[in-house]
């Protein structure tokens, strides 16, 4: 069986064939560092990295580069109004951005670009556009993509050319172009902006440039997936098509991933309505970040997923069921032979697991074979028909499917040296039979998250899972 994924540009699910020998090459459209980032935005960068981790875990290599939007309008406004440069307040929310991405366990990208650090190269990409009859100057020193001079343009978006184009970042009476649906790839030099002093005159980059210029500086000029969200199939991937494959006159992208929409109370949620919820914000209300994440992966990407309350209380409640199953390995001994059809079980599970994924990442198949092999092995735990032996076994499973989905408390969850001795001090109770000491015990250890149960294993414990407060 093959990793199978579905091409926006094509509309065809096709086998995964590397453009290099198992080495996987992946860009993502990255945050725009110029505030916090809305669940919305995790959404799509958690579905790159579960797929990420999905084909690290099948065996392949894997060059993940994501970009870091540190200059454009909204940057600007945002550093003039809060009276700071603009690569401070860049700094700022990216720092924020990756201790968000890292709370939710996205995996680091091996590359996190940032725009301003790559001004050559994109000046390097006008200039082979301006060369080759692609692109042109404007009075006030702009240089435009000129959409005519590209007739394959608007495929992706199945756009009719003529069209005009919507929700441009430039508003067409702003700067002076030949033909409205062109896009800017160097804005002139205006005072009061950031500007570069380069060859092709002072100026600043538009947004789409940065993206070719970066994804083929670490990934070349074709490689093998793109993602984004939804919203960003037009204009921004068209405009990436557009200009990369003039310049370079070679395939840019393989295969175009894109997720849907997050949906909250029904509506897209997006920061133009303010219809949003900042990861900072959902995670200090109480939200166990783990639960927050199954919550963002447990839909397949192309479902538009509606996010609500329940959401997460339903996430937190799959997440403590993996936490309490793996307790109950973690702690069961048992000295009997090893159960004859375990194997089996966990063969089939794992093939289920794969299959699921290997189907365009089909997230929701897979976690119910996890689940439906969740409830075997409790009933085979509840009937001590495991050897210890096996319950390894069976954590091993866990483990190596929680490389794929990020959710399972860390291996080495190192319990507070205090908690660790209130758990001490319950077992001594219990030895002596002082059950109200051990009750007490109990009530302060679930004051500081920790769920104990008394088991023929012994004394087991787990982290509570925090839907969140109301
Ligand atoms: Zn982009």
């Amino acid at each position: 069986m093959t990793v199978r994924l579905q091409d926006t540009l094509t509309g065809e699910t096709r086998p995964l064939e590397p453009l290099e020998d198992d080495h996987v090459r992946i860009y993502s459209c990255g945050p725009t560092v110029y505030g916090p980032v809305h669940i919305g935005n995790f959404r799509s960068f958690l579905f790159v990295d579960v797929l990420v981790r999905y084909l690290r875990y099948r065996g392949y290599r894997v060059t993940w580069v994501m970009n870091v939007t540190d200059v454009d309008d909204k940057i600007i406004r945002g550093a003039a109004a809060a009276g700071i440069g603009v690569e401070e307040l860049a700094d700022t929310w990216l720092a924020r951005f990756v201790a968000d991405a890292d709370r939710l366990r996205m995996t680091r990208p091996d590359v996190l670009p940032r725009a301003t650090r790559h001004i050559p190269e994109m000046v390097a990409l006008i200039q082979t556009l301006l060369d080759q009859g692609h692109a042109y100057r404007t009075d006030d020193g702009s240089i435009f993509f000129r959409i005519a001079s590209w007739p394959s343009y608007g495929r992706l978006a199945r756009l009719d050319p003529e069209q005009m184009r919507v929700g441009e970042r430039v508003e067409a009476d702003e700067y002076a172009k030949d033909d409205v649906r062109d896009f800017a790839l160097w804005k002139g030099h205006r005072d009061g902006e950031p500007s570069w002093d380069m060859a092709i005159g002072p100026g600043r980059p538009g947004w789409h440039i940065e993206c070719s210029a970066m994804s083929m500086k670490h990934l070349g000029e074709s490689f093998d997936i793109h993602t984004g969200g939804v919203d960003l199939i037009f204009p921004h991937h068209e405009d990436e098509i557009a200009q990369s494959e003039a310049a370079t006159g070679k395939p840019f992208v393989r295969t175009w991933l894109h997720c849907a929409h997050l949906q909250m109370s029904g509506t897209k949620m997006a920061k133009s309505t303010g219809n949003i919820a900042r990861v900072g914000e959902v995670l200090d209300s109480g939200v166990d970040p783990r639960a927050l994440r199954y919550a963002l992966i447990a839909v397949h990407y192309r479902a538009a997923l509606n996010y609500a309350p329940d959401s997460l209380t339903a996430a937190a409640a799959a997440v403590d069921r993996l936490d309490a199953l793996l307790a109950s390995l973690a702690t069961y001994r048992e000295d009997r032979p090893d159960d004859p059809s375990l194997p089996d079980a966990l063969a089939n599970a794992r093939a289920a697991f794969d299959a699921a994924m290997d189907d365009d990442l089909n997230v929701s198949a897979a976690l119910a074979a996890v689940f439906d092999l969740v409830r075997d092995l409790n009933r085979r735990i509840d009937a001590r028909a495991l050897s210890t032996a096996d319950a390894g076994r069976a954590i091993d499973w866990l483990r190596t499917t929680d490389t794929v989905l990020g959710v399972l408390p860390d291996a080495a969850d190192d319990l507070e040296p205090a908690l660790r001795s209130l758990l001490d001090d319950r077992v001594a109770a219990r030895a002596a039979r002082d059950w109200a000491a051990s009750d007490r015990l109990r009530d302060e250890l679930a004051t500081h998250g920790i769920a104990v149960e008394d088991t023929r294993d012994g004394q087991r414990w787990r982290r509570l899972v925090e839907a969140g407060r109301d």
